[in-house]
């Protein structure tokens, strides 16, 4: 795989911007929302526009600890999310309904 698709890459409380460009950029990708240092952790799809502008309200919140972690490849990003935050992400019950 051509490591560009599977690259993950995170957003802070200053990058709001950066990170609306990336889901332009990739439309069918996945968004982990931390609100917590990796106490809770949710997968979002990036098509998923509810649950993602909803956080990118908290995002914005300058009490909010939370910061996104982004990637085209779902299987990098949770990979990403263990090595990271030593647990993986839960998918949000919106975006991945049973
Ligand atoms: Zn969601």
């Amino acid at each position: 795989m051509n490591p560009s698709q599977s690259a993950v890459v995170q957003f802070k409380d200053n990058q709001d911007e950066e990170y609306g460009e990336w889901l332009a950029r990739n439309p069918s990708g996945f968004v982990v929302n931390d609100r917590g240092r990796g106490n809770y952790l949710l997968i979002h799809r990036g098509e998923g526009l509810r649950c993602i502008r909803q956080s990118g309200k908290n995002h914005t919140n300058p009490r909010a600890v939370s910061t996104k972690v982004c990637s085209p490849d779902r299987a990098a990003l949770e990979t990403w999310c263990v090595r990271e935050f030593r647990r993986g992400p839960q998918p949000c019950k919106h975006c991945f309904p049973i």
